[in-house]
C-alpha cells in the first residue's frame, strides 16, 4: 500500500455516482503520464521486495497465540525510529520503510531504497530482510512475533483470536460471521473498501475452500463452528441458504483473504517496451511460483485441500454483481466479467513478435469507449485494450475531498482503479513527477517463514528476469493454459502432483542455441544515453542491467503448424531442469545467464545456496511450507484426524516456526542445513 490519505470516504450509493468521474480522469491522467513518459529510455535495473508480516502474540501460560491488533502503534513507534535513524545518520534512502496493511495485525516492510543490478545487493538481500525483521522485533513486546505466514490457521475461529479480543456481531463492514470490526486497518480506506465490496456486489462475498478430508473428518461435513443461527446482519442467513458449500471451509469477509500475507518484487525496466516484454514473460511463470512458494494449508481452524491463498483473496474481494458474474442477465450492470478485481493476468501486452495474438484466447471484457479514446491518442492496440480491461472496474473508495483533480500533476484517480486491480503482475507506470521509471511488479508469491527463504526466491526471479531478457527467451503459452496452470497450483502438493503447460521450445528461432542475444551492441537505448555494460574479466559483465536489444523476428523463427504444438504438460521438475535442448530448464537458464557475469567465488556459493533451494523445493527432496505444515498438523499428538486444528496445535506449530525462524529448531525435510542466520 502507498500513502494513505486521510479524507472522507463515500458510502457505496454515493462513491457509484463518481465511477466514470473517475475513470475518465484516471485516463486523462494516464494519457498525461503516456504522452511525456512513453519515449523515456534508458532507466537502470532497479528493484525491491514487499514483505507482509502478521504479528503474533504468544501466550505461553494459556499456550494459546493470538493475533496482535497492534499495528497502529507498532507502525508510529518504527516510524519514529525510521527518522530517528534517518536524521542521526543522514542516511533516510537506506532506512527501510514499513507500511500499514489491510488487517490490523500485519505489517508490511520494504527496503530503505531499492537494489540495483549490483551482485552485492543480490547479496544483500537476505541481509535486508533479516535488519527489517529485526527493526520489527525490536518494537513489539516480549511476547510478540512478527511472522512471514500466509495465512493465520485460526483466523475466524470461534472464540478469542486476537489481542484484544472483539466480538464479531461488530462487523458494521463486512458483515462476517467471524471476522469483528476490528481485524481491519481503521483507516478510512479498509472499512470504506471493505464495505463497498459487500454493497456493490449485494451480498458478502463468500469463500469455499475444499476441506482437507482426513481419516476422522466427519461426512458430510457440516461445520459447526458456522453460526448458522445468526440474526444480527440481514446477510447472516446466507450462510444457511446456500453460501456455505458441504465438505468446505466458509469464509465471508475480505479480511480472511486480504489478511494474507505474500512476498512482492518489482523491476523497472529501461524503457516501457521492455517493462511490457517483461511482463508478459513473467505471466506463465506466476503459477509455477505460485505452487514453489505454497504456504498456506491451514484456514479458519481447519486443514485445506489447497496449499494457497490465490482463489481465497480472489474470492474475498470479489465486487461483481450476479449479472457480471453471468448468474442473471446483464441490465443494470454493463458487463459480464469472468474474473474477480484479484486474479489471474487476462491479457499479454507486448508489440514483440513473439506475443501472437492468438495467445490471448480468454474473455477479457474491455470498455469500448476508453479503449476508443486511448486508440484515438495513438496508444497502441495491445495496450488500450489493457487499460480498457482493467478500467471496467468501478472505484471502489472515492474521498470528497480529492475527487476534483489536477491531471496534469496528480495519477490518483488512475491508480484508484490500477491498484484495486490486483492480478499475478501489475505493469506500473511512472508516477506523475518522479524519476521513477516503467515497472513490472511479480505479485503471486506466497511469503515464506524464513529471509532465507524470500531472499532466496527474490534472488531466483531477478536472475530469471535478466536470463529472459539476455537470451531474449520466449515463454509465451495460451493465457487459458496460464489459467489451468493457476488452478494446478493451488492443489495440494502441487509441486509434485501436477503438470503444468509450458513451451517446449523457449529460444527465438529454430537454429540458435541458447547465445548471447544481447552480444550486439545496439541496445535500444543507446541513442539515449543508455546504460552500456561494463565489463570485467572476460568481458563479462559485472552487474546485471536492462536495456536489452530486442531483435527482429528472424526468418527461422520456430513457428509450429499450431499453437498446441508450441506447449506440452511438464512435471515443475522438468521445468526447471530442463527436458531438451530446445528447453533447458529454468535453473539452466539462470545458470547460463550467471556465467556471463563477473561473479567472484563466494557470491558464486551463496547464489547457488538460493538456486539449490528453488531445486529441491522442486524435485520434492525439501517439502514446501504448506506441505511441512499439513505434516506438523497431523502428526502432532492432540491431532484427532478430523481436519480441525486446534488452539493447541496452533500454538505449537507457531512456536516450531518462530524457532525455525531463529535458526533454534531443525527441520531437515523442509530447509537445507545451511539455511539458519548467520548473524
Ligand atoms: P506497492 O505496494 O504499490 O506495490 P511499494 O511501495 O510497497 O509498492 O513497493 C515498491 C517496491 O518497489 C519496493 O520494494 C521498492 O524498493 C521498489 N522500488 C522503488 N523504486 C523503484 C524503482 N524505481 N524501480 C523498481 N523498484 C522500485
Ligand atoms: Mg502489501
Ligand atoms: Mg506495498
Ligand atoms: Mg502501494
Ligand atoms: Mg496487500
Ligand atoms: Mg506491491
Amino acid at each position: 500500500m502507498g500513502l494513505l490519505f486521510l479524507g472522507t470516504p463515500l458510502a457505496w450509493d454515493e462513491a457509484r455516482q463518481y465511477a466514470d468521474h473517475v475513470r475518465t480522469h484516471g485516463i486523462t491522467q494516464f494519457l498525461h503520464i503516456w504522452d511525456r513518459l512513453k519515449d523515456r529510455c534508458g532507466d537502470e535495473l532497479l528493484w525491491g521486495d514487499e514483505i507482509e508480516y502478521m504479528v503474533a502474540l504468544f501466550d505461553n501460560q494459556e499456550r494459546t497465540v493470538k493475533l496482535s491488533l497492534r499495528q497502529t502503534e507498532i507502525l508510529a513507534k518504527l516510524q519514529a525510529i525510521v527518522s530517528d535513524i534517518a536524521s542521526e545518520c543522514g542516511q533516510a534512502d537506506s532506512v527501510p520503510t514499513f507500511h500499514p496493511e489491510y488487517g490490523r495485525f500485519m505489517l508490511e516492510s520494504t527496503p530503505g531504497s531499492p537494489y540495483t543490478g549490483e551482485i552485492r545487493d543480490l547479496l544483500g538481500v537476505e541481509a535486508n530482510m533479516r535488519y527489517r525483521r529485526c527493526l520489527a522485533r525490536k518494537h513489539l513486546k516480549p511476547n510478540e512475533v512478527p511472522f512471514t505466514m500466509t495465512s493465520f490457521p485460526r483466523l475466524g475461529t470461534p472464540g478469542v483470536f486476537t489481542e484484544p479480543y472483539f466480538d464479531p456481531a461488530d462487523a458494521v463492514s463486512s458483515h462476517s460471521l467471524f471476522l469483528p470490526e476490528e481485524i481491519t486497518n481503521p483507516h478510512a480506506r479498509f472499512p470504506t473498501l471493505t464495505a463497498n465490496i459487500r454493497r456493490r456486489r449485494g451480498s458478502k462475498v463468500a469463500i469455499n475452500l475444499p476441506l482437507f478430508i482426513d481419516e476422522r473428518t466427519p461426512r458430510p461435513f457440516v461445520d459447526r463452528t458456522i453460526p448458522w443461527q445468526r440474526n444480527i446482519y440481514p446477510e447472516d442467513s446466507e450462510a444457511k441458504r446456500g453460501a456455505a458449500l458441504l465438505d468446505h471451509i466458509y469464509m465471508d469477509a475480505m479480511g480472511f483473504g486480504m489478511g494474507c500475507s505474500c512476498l512482492q518484487l518489482t523491476f523497472q525496466a529501461c524503457n516501457i517496451t521492455e517493462a511490457r516484454r517483461l511482463y508478459d514473460a513473467l505471466v506463465p511463470i506466476a503459477p509455477l511460483m505460485l505452487a514453489l512458494t505454497a504456504a498456506s494449508p491451514l484456514w479458519r481452524g481447519y486443514i485445506a485441500d489447497v496449499d494457497c491463498r490465490w482463489d481465497v483473496v480472489s474470492a474475498s474481494v470479489d465486487d461483481r454483481t450476479e449479472e457480471e458474474r453471468g448468474l442473471k442477465p446483464l441490465k443494470e450492470s454493463r458487463f459480464r466479467i469472468p474474473k474477480s478485481r484479484y486474479a489471474s493476468v487476462s491479457l499479454y501486452i507486448s508489440e514483440y513478435w513473439m506475443n501472437r495474438p492468438e495467445y490471448n484466447d480468454i474473455e477479457a471484457p474491455h470498455d469500448p469507449d476508453i479503449f476508443e479514446r486511448l486508440r484515438q491518442h495513438g496508444v497502441d492496440d495491445l495496450l488500450s485494450r489493457h487499460i480498457a480491461h482493467l478500467f471496467i472496474r468501478d472505484p471502489l473508495v472515492v474521498f470528497s475531498e480529492t475527487i476534483d483533480q489536477d491531471d496534469q500533476n496528480s495519477n490518483d484517480h488512475f491508480e484508484n482503479i490500477q491498484s484495486t486491480n490486483w492480478q499475478t503482475l501489475r505493469f506500473k507506470p511512472p508516477p506523475a513527477n518522479s524519476p521513477i521509471g516503467w515497472r513490472v511488479e511479480f505479485r503471486p508469491m506466497e511469503v515464506q517463514l524464513t529471509d532465507f527463504e524470500n531472499a532466496a526466491y527474490a534472488v531466483f526471479i531477478v536472475l530469471l528476469s535478466r536470463a529472459i531478457l539476455h537470451f531474449n527467451l520466449n515463454l509465451y503459452v495460451p493465457i487459458s493454459k496460464v489459467d489451468q496452470n493457476m488452478a494446478r497450483a493451488q492443489r495440494r502438493d502441487a509441486v509434485r502432483s501436477q503438470k503444468f503447460y509450458f513451451r517446449k521450445d523457449v529460444f527465438p528461432s529454430a537454429s540458435s542455441q541458447p547465445s548471447r542475444a544481447s552480444s550486439i551492441p545496439s541496445s535500444p537505448c543507446s541513442e539515449h544515453g543508455g546504460q552500456i555494460p561494463i565489463n570485467g574479466v572476460n568481458g563479462k559483465e559485472k552487474k546485471l542491467r536492462n536495456c536489452f536489444p530486442l531483435p527482429p523476428m528472424p526468418d527461422d523463427a520456430f513457428i509450429p503448424r499450431s499453437i498446441e504444438d508450441e506447449y506440452e504438460e511438464m512435471s515443475l521438475e522438468e521445468i526447471m531442469n530442463g527436458k531438451s535442448a530446445r528447453f533447458p530448464g529454468l535453473l539452466n537458464l539462470v545458470y547460463m545467464y550467471l556465467e556471463t557475469l563477473d561473479v567472484d567465488e563466494e557470491s558464486g556459493r551463496k547464489i547457488e545456496e538460493y538456486l539449490d533451494l528453488v531445486r529441491r523445493r522442486t524435485n520434492g527432496s525439501l517439502r514446501t511450507a504448506a506441505s511441512w505444515m499439513r505434516e506438523f498438523v497431523r502428526s502432532h499428538p492432540a491431532y484427532k484426524f478430523d481436519s480441525a486444528v486446534s488452539d493447541e496445535i496452533n500454538y505449537d506449530l507457531m512456536v516450531a516456526i518462530d524457532e525455525i525462524e531463529r535458526g533454534l529448531r531443525k527441520a531437515p525435510d523442509f530447509l537445507p542445513a545451511n539455511a539458519h542466520p548467520r548473524n
